[in-house]
């Protein structure tokens, strides 16, 4: 048994607890939380600790496979630009060594499960060996109508290679602007079956542009690279209204969502898809430089939770510069980005042992040191320990 003492622990299931005491079974199992109305008590064996103690993160949209690649500059060069670096580095590939580093990073760095996008099984391994617990979603993509059965069937031999190491694993389309009608009409009961599934949405107004005039900075990019032929046509909507039907009867949650409005939170309240909507600020910065509608999100209660996209957009792979950012330009509480990064993602995955503080729960815990105490707010160089 361990009891550990700090200025302030955020159990997220209740309100924060000044100078309380946590205590948990030697595998982390939270047994009880001390509350004694602020005032400094010493039980025996406690140990005291400089900072905010908190739960386990969870990464809800990350890229392990591109370990092995740095954040693009300059920033705000727009995702048609961003994607044409992506697939130039398709023949990369990241070591072993890259991925578990990149493994290790996050797990030093408080984060105890992951939602993973994988085109290839070269995650694999890692993840066997992982002390993070990872969803992984594979991946698919394609344009031109022709290739939809042989992207399909790709996608479909990487999910098993995944469920047969005994991974936790699904399907996920890349985003409304990669994926032709062919290729969704064959996701459709593949998506289906899986159940929950992810999808990058309206990352930039480029891919609306697509759908609501048939051309855009993104049909010019995929002409130019021969992945796209003639055969798209304007949709004269948005992108999320037209893909949501291919989506029915899963558990969507939407990454990005740059440039999502009213109107289109609309139209899932409409459909009533159980919906999370992930946010990867510090990569939407550097690609877009643009950050999402949160208030709205907030406004139409869809559960927010945070990623933060991979090594070669976002800023690490950590959650804590996520938060930072979002505090400093959004204005969110801490507590609040708290829940995203913790409880929001744990319910919508049904991750039952993770998320929060409670008696029975066994959600990792991480020290948040250098934090603003007189506004309880994270500073810019707030740093994360992982305890247990
Ligand atoms: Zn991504």
């Amino acid at each position: 048994m361990r009891r550990i003492a700090a200025n302030y622990i955020f159990p997220v299931s209740g309100k924060p607890i000044r100078n309380g005491i946590l205590e948990v079974e030697d595998d982390g199992t939270v047994r009880k939380l001390y509350d004694f109305g602020g005032e400094m008590r010493e039980l025996a064996h406690t140990e005291f600790l400089n900072g905010v103690l908190v739960p386990g993160f969870i990464n809800m949209h990350t890229h392990l496979e591109l370990a092995h690649l740095s954040q693009i500059t300059p920033p705000g060069m727009g995702l048609p630009h961003f994607i044409k670096f992506i697939i130039s580095q398709r023949d990369t590939q990241a070591t072993q060594t890259e991925l578990h580093t990149a493994d290790n990073y996050m797990y030093r760095n408080g984060i105890v499960a992951a939602c993973d996008i994988s085109n290839t099984t070269s995650t694999i391994e890692v993840k066997q060996q992982s002390k993070i617990h990872y969803h992984t979603f594979t991946e698919v993509s394609g344009l031109m109508p022709e290739v939809a059965q042989k992207r399909l069937s790709q996608t479909l031999t990487i999910l098993n290679a995944f469920r047969d190491a005994g991974l936790s694993a699904s399907v996920a389309p890349h985003a409304p602007y990669s994926i032709s009608e062919e290729l969704w009409n064959s996701l459709l009961p593949v998506l289906k079956s899986g159940k929950i599934t992810t999808i990058h949405n309206q990352e930039s107004d480029e891919e609306n542009r697509m759908f609501m005039q048939g051309h855009s900075k993104l049909t010019e990019t995929f002409g130019k690279m021969g992945i796209m032929d003639n055969h798209w046509q304007k949709k004269g909507q948005r992108s999320l209204p037209h893909i949501l039907p291919w989506l029915s009867g899963t558990h969507l949650l939407l990454v990005h969502n740059t440039y999502t409005q009213t109107t289109d939170l609309q139209t899932l309240i409409n459909s009533k898809l159980p919906t999370g909507l992930v946010l990867c600020p510090t990569s939407n910065k550097q690609i877009e430089n643009r950050l999402p509608a949160i208030d709205a999100f907030r406004r139409m209660s869809f559960p927010i939770m945070l990623g933060t996209d991979s090594n070669a957009s976002g800023q690490s792979l950590s959650l804590l510069p996520e938060m930072v950012l979002l505090q400093e330009e959004k204005n969110v509480q801490f507590a609040e980005l708290l829940e995203w990064a913790t409880a929001n993602a744990a319910k919508f995955m049904g991750w039952s042992q993770l998320g929060s503080f409670e008696a029975g729960k066994k959600p990792g815990i991480n020290l948040i040191k250098s934090f603003d105490f007189e506004s309880m707010k994270l500073k810019p160089h707030s740093s994360i320990k992982r305890i247990l």
